[in-house]
């Protein structure tokens, strides 16, 4: 997989993928649990693979990931992102983030929501698991797009 310098990342920061969640993939330790979530999303949009299984927490991982290749990644919004608040009995730093994820499949349009949980050890944050949840989207043809682009939707991700 080659970056392009010129083009914007995916998950929607309006930096280039090399500044942005391709500096995670290339094994910088992401510094926060939303820039690890955001460089997860970008990889599903890039199909990294391979990153979406070593950023997951052993604990939970599974053995191969096999992602529906009708599925096109089209637009990520953070809800919410949070730290746990220091506990004096836990060693382990957590966090969680609320985001959207919007998604075409075979041409209808899908959200895809989830509270993730990550947690740090050595040094490093993991995705550990969430709570997905997927709607069916019913846009009308002028509606903006999912992606962020400010198009109308019936002028925009055509594909
Ligand atoms: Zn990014
Ligand atoms: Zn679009």
């Amino acid at each position: 997989m080659t970056l392009q310098d010129t083009s914007s990342c995916p998950c929607g920061t309006g930096l280039s993928t090399p500044q942005c969640c391709g500096r995670y993939h290339q094994g910088e330790p992401a510094p926060t649990p939303e820039a690890l979530m955001r460089s997860r999303y970008t990889a599903f949009v890039l199909e990294l693979h391979d990153y979406l299984l070593t950023t997951w927490h052993s604990s939970t991982r599974p053995r191969t990931l096999a992602p529906d290749p009708q599925t096109q990644w089209k637009g990520l919004s953070i809800v919410k992102s949070e730290l746990d608040s220091p506990k004096a009995s836990s060693q382990t730093e957590g966090g969680s983030v609320h985001f959207r994820a919007y998604f075409k499949e075979r041409e209808r349009w899908h959200m895809l929501e989830e509270n993730s949980r990550f947690v740090k050890e050595g040094g490093r944050w993991w995705y550990v698991n969430g709570t997905p949840v997927v709607v069916r989207l019913k846009p009308r043809r002028n509606d903006p797009c999912f992606c962020g682009s400010g198009r109308k939707l019936k002028l925009c991700c055509k594909e």
